[in-house]
């Protein structure tokens, strides 16, 4: 069945996996700029970051059939230092019309801390001077639902129209308060931490499948690049019919995209 990766960080992963996904059926792929598991030591690094994202990646994807699309931002782990964060945010509009991006992201919150809030605030005036979506990183653990209401309090003074935006990692105390505010909802499907396939099916079975898309991530820790057409296997297994699934694996993830971006 064929599928769209919404958030996957390829440029932590080998050539083997761009084959494995092409293999489960991935016709696409989109990968927001994130922490590259160490910090980086001048917006320099970003720009080459930036160009990897949006050159050399598509066409390490094109070889298995994959469209590879990105988003672009400083993640919030590296924007603690505010200065920094404005200096590589000053690079950003010069990638922005480059063929596979999408938007800005993934901004948000790490650690919760004021200055991560001033720069995630500025990245949504950025989209919004750019008529672009957003894709939204929610903290981990104990930090992860008073980031998601200090990132939802933000928005809401933002104005930014809820309906382009998607608020990534949410889990079951998170859920409910981003999809009744009319935002979209990424469910982080990870072997370990965050969520497995079975908590993202009984989710969707709480909360409906409008407005909601399954990822692997699969960044530099452990992940696993399949993770979403495991939760397809999830669902089948639970008897949800093929269109459902469909929905949920490709279709949701497509409108959201060619509605807001330029995903073709
Ligand atoms: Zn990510």
């Amino acid at each position: 069945m064929k599928y769209i990766e919404p958030h996957g960080h390829m440029v932590s992963r080998t050539t083997d996996d761009y084959q494995k996904i092409a293999l489960a059926g991935c016709e696409a792929l989109c990968e927001p700029a994130f922490w590259a598991g160490y910090d980086r030591s001048s917006p320099q690094g970003f720009y080459d970051y930036y160009r990897q994202l949006t050159e050399y990646e598509p066409q390490r994807a094109a070889k298995f059939g994959i469209e590879h699309y990105a988003w672009l931002c400083i993640n919030p782990k590296e924007a603690e230092d505010a200065g920094f964060a404005r200096e590589v945010m000053q690079i950003i509009p010069e990638f922005l019309d480059k063929p596979n991006v999408l938007g800005i992201g993934e901004i948000g919150l790490n650690k919760n801390s004021k200055n991560e809030l001033n720069i995630f605030e500025e990245h949504v005036e950025l989209a919004q001077k750019h008529d672009l979506p957003v894709l939204i990183h929610t903290p981990h653990l104990e930090d992860k639902l008073k980031g998601t209401r200090l990132i939802l309090d933000s928005l809401k003074n933002s104005k930014i129209e809820p309906s382009r935006v998607v608020i990534d990692h949410v889990e079951e105390h998170t859920i409910e308060a981003v999809l009744d505010a009319g935002y979209w909802a990424g469910m982080t499907l990870y072997p370990q931490s965050k969520c497995s396939a079975a908590r993202a099916v009984d989710m969707i079975e709480i909360y409906g499948k409008e407005q909601v898309w399954m990822n692997s991530a699969c960044d530099w820790g452990i992940s696993d690049p399949l993770a979403v057409m495991k939760c397809a296997l999830e669902m089948k297994q639970r008897k949800y019919f093929e269109d459902c699934i469909k929905q949920v694996i490709y279709d949701n993830p497509k409108s959201f995209l060619v509605k807001w971006s330029n995903f073709k």
